[in-house]
């Protein structure tokens, strides 16, 4: 799973990578090759960044999905439920083995 987007820099295009859980509205990190530092918007008038922000974003909703997915399936155990409650609605007795 992709979990990181490439960025590059505004100023040297030095072209690095971050997580995509980071890139998020607000965040700002340094140019590892010239130092200068990069503010994450989306709303950037860089189209760098604007990018980046795009990808990253994307990879999150990705990462949402599998995760959901994966928690679907451990959660997917049905409950035998009611299976003849019809006869036995007014009694309440403990018959359920679990
Ligand atoms: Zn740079």
């Amino acid at each position: 799973m992709e979990d990181s987007v490439q960025i590059r820099c505004t100023r040297c295009k030095n072209v690095f990578r971050d997580r995509a859980k980071r890139l998020q509205n607000g965040y700002s990190r340094q140019c590892p090759s010239c130092e200068i530092v990069l503010f994450f918007d989306e709303d950037s008038h860089d189209a760098n960044i604007k990018r980046a922000m795009r990808m990253a974003r994307r990879a999150r909703k990705d990462m949402r999905e599998s995760e959901s997915v994966s928690a679907r399936k451990t959660a997917a155990v049905p409950r035998q439920y009611g299976g003849r409650s019809r006869s036995n609605a007014r009694s309440s007795e403990d018959q359920d083995d679990d």
